[in-house]
């Protein structure tokens, strides 16, 4: 059997459930094993029939009082029964199971589990299931695989489904060498595999679980030491020599560098001057100036004779920043263009043949850039802004297009230097840490919703001062979730509660692409005082004007998401205002946005969050927009990740081309997955 075969092949599967199955991407029986559970029940102790609440699963022991047959003369045949325990009673009800009435015996304590509902102050379980207690106890001590599911696929079919995949002898690649294995205790593939579906315990389920994120890094390290920039290190580069136009474009800025801005710009120089090709990562906080490192190695770049590119996540932040090098490098004679999706076929073409003729020097745009109908005219430099919301693929696909770009790569992502250097220990990284020196530290208040009004009365006297307020909800319409603020009905309350002096926008990724840039411009053009908007503002977004940020439902947010939504403001020379606002109350939300409340340096924040995550939470949530391996968490599993980069970065040549072409010969979906799965590195 082959992991590459269909799932079709699995006992139990048929059309239907093979549709089911491809709805979450299960093809294969490959696809299927790996398709691992997203966390794991355990059977709780039962508690008090007056413990329970509405909507619970609740768990109990009592003892039935009663029995109504079923009647057999109504379509559905319905059976019900009364337990009850020292606190109280409850009725249970069945459908179409005629059967358990054999089980229940009046008098006899049994465990019943199933969803509470509350009729008038009466409460009853549906379809509870039934349990002797000694069996329950057994089933107490083991962990029951939940995985996410689709509408018509339940967890007991994905559970067969997994327990015939197991059952067939599958032939698994071996890629880790023995010697590895053998070093760091790894446990067979197939063990894990079946361990990490039907676990035995707590302490084997994190063993096996262990050997499998320690493949998964294994072979991305190997796989970006495969493609690794590092090799090209020793490749000869274009020489870019700094002809001191980038001394005159200092002086002209309206600011002075900071220290750490001043060294990064120097290590670029020298890299870009050397004659072998930079692969440099430059990690900045949110704010810390970023933008302009870039503006001055394209400058350079330009003034050389060369091209260079600025690819940025998405349409408003590349429209953001060729309209800021425009301004900015047209003084100096560089020509600057915008390429991004959602222009007209017309400027489309427009744009490609400006670039191939060279009449631009710096092309600012999306993904859009790497399209294959874009011809570069001596491409010597790809930037890619805010990195981690792209994968290696693009990354490569980019310097695929001029032979021997130089590569620079600008991340906010607040991760520790010591995870950057495995991460992306195949580039040279810069960091800056300083904040120009004229911010004012950031003011951050957690509050909750009876402070709305003083929150929209400060925003409104914000607003009268000149300055403009960013409101973040997490849906765009109430009908994703009733529970959460929506930016489509708090935009409109909030126009009614701010009064006609205050223009209210809205900003959400449903809408069109030019609503979207004009909304941006309307809003950096302070024709928008307030906007509301959803995490489409996240990265990179600047408006130095604004001053206030508030968060509805900040619990829903991960801390490193909510830091960068809090970069948005801080950026001029104001005093800026952060303000979190919960919709729901609990210790747990409290400790966790206190980090944020304690400090405004995303490093800090990063450790922090990690320790609080700590080892405990054994499939912890994953924090938005970050890298996802599929099993493996980059924070949580920090220690393994560090082994598994190790061991890859030891094995001999003929290990390393072993398993490069084991990975590349296994079948071209199969790569093609692999490459997927780290598309948001
Ligand atoms: P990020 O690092 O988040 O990309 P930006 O490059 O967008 O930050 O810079 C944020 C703001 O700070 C911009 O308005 C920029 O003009 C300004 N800025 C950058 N460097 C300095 C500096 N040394 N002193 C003062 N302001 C600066
Ligand atoms: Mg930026």
């Amino acid at each position: 059997m082959e992991l590459t075969d269909s799932i079709n092949v699995i006992k139990g599967i048929g059309e239907k459930t093979q549709k089911l199955f491809e709805k979450v991407s299960v093809f294969s029986v490959g696809e299927l094993l790996t398709y691992y559970p997203e966390r794991y029940d355990t059977f709780k102790d039962p508690v008090e029939i007056s413990m329970l609440r509405d909507g619970d699963t609740g768990v109990i022991c009592a003892s039935v009082s009663k029995i109504s047959e079923p009647s057999y003369r109504s379509p559905k045949k319905i059976l019900t029964c009364t337990a009850t325990d020292t606190g109280g009673s409850i009725e249970l009800i069945w459908f179409n199971q005629p059967y358990i009435r054999k089980e229940l015996k009046i008098g006899y304590h049994f465990i019943f589990r199933g969803k509470v509902k509350k009729k008038g102050n009466r409460l009853s379980m549906d379809q509870p299931k039934v349990y002797k207690r000694e069996d329950y106890a057994m089933l107490q001590k083991t962990l029951q695989p939940v995985y996410s599911l689709t509408a018509g696929l339940s967890n007991n079919t994905v559970r067969k489904a997994m327990q015939q995949a197991m059952a067939l002898s599958v032939d698994f690649p071996n890629y880790i060498p023995d010697a590895v294995n053998k070093e760091f205790g790894l446990i067979k593939k197939s063990k894990a595999l079946e361990e990490i579906h039907f676990p035995k315990s707590t302490e084997t389920l994190l063993e096996a679980r262990r050997s499998l994120v320690f493949e998964e890094f294994f072979l991305f390290r190997v796989f970006l030491n495969l493609m690794s920039p590092a090799k090209r290190n020793k490749i000869p580069g274009i020489k870019l020599i700094d002809d001191g136009t980038s001394q005159e474009f200092i002086e002209k800025l309206p600011y002075s560098l900071t220290e750490d801005q001043n060294k990064t710009i120097s290590e670029i120089r020298s890299d870009i001057a050397s004659g072998n090709v930079m692969a440099r990562l430059v990690q900045g906080d949110v704010g810390s100036g970023k933008t302009v490192i870039a503006e001055l190695a394209l400058l350079i770049t330009a003034k050389n004779g060369y091209q260079g590119l600025v690819m940025a996540p998405t349409e408003v932040l590349a429209n953001q920043h060729y309209k800021e090098m425009k301004s900015r490098l047209e003084p100096f004679g560089v020509k600057v263009c915008l390429l991004t999706g959602s222009l007209t076929k017309k400027e489309k073409n427009e744009a490609y043949k400006a670039i191939e003729a060279h009449e631009v020097q710096v092309i600012v745009g999306t993904h859009a850039l790497f399209q294959e109908k874009v011809i570069y005219d001596r491409l010597a430099l790809c930037i890619t802004d805010e990195q981690h919301r792209f994968g290696v693929r693009q990354r490569e696909a980019l310097s695929a297009k001029g032979e021997k770009t130089h590569i620079l790569v600008m991340s906010a992502t607040p991760i520790p230097r010591t995870l950057a250097m495995m991460m992306y220990g195949d580039m040279d990284i810069s960091t800056i840490k300083q904040l120009p020196s004229e911010r004012l530290p950031i003011k951050n208040c957690l509050v909750g919703h009876e402070y709305r009004p003083t929150a929209y009365n400060f925003i409104k006297k914000q607003v009268s001062e000149g300055r403009q307020a960013y409101v973040i909800c997490p849906m765009v319409s109430e009908n994703e979730d009733s529970n959460m603020e929506n930016v489509t009905d708090y935009s409109k309350n909030l126009q009614e509660i701010l009064g006609k002096d205050v223009v209210v926008g809205k900003l959400h990724g449903k809408m069109k692409p030019e609503e979207k840039d004009r909304i941006m411009r309307e809003f950096s053009e302070d024709k928008i005082d307030v906007l509301v908007s959803t995490t489409v503002v996240e990265v990179g977004v600047n408006v130095p004007n604004a001053t206030v940020m508030m968060i509805e439902n900040a619990e829903r947010f991960g801390l490193a998401q909510l830091h960068q939504l809090r970069g948005r403001i801080g950026r001029g020379k104001w005093q800026s205002y952060c303000i979190f606002m919960y919709g729901q109350e609990s210790d747990e939300i409290k400790k966790r946005l206190d980090i944020l409340l304690k400090s405004n340096d995303g490093f800090y924040i990063a450790s922090e969050d990690l320790k609080m995550r700590g080892s405990g939470d054994i499939f912890g949530i994953r924090q938005c927009g970050e890298m996802y391996f599929k099993i493996g968490d980059i924070y949580n599993d920090a220690d393994v990740f560090t082994e598994a980069a190790k061991a890859a970065d030891s094995i001999t040549e003929k290990e390393f081309d072993r398993i490069s072409d084991r990975l590349l010969e296994d079948s071209a979906k199969q790569v093609f997955q692999f490459l997927n799965n780290y598309v948001t590195i």
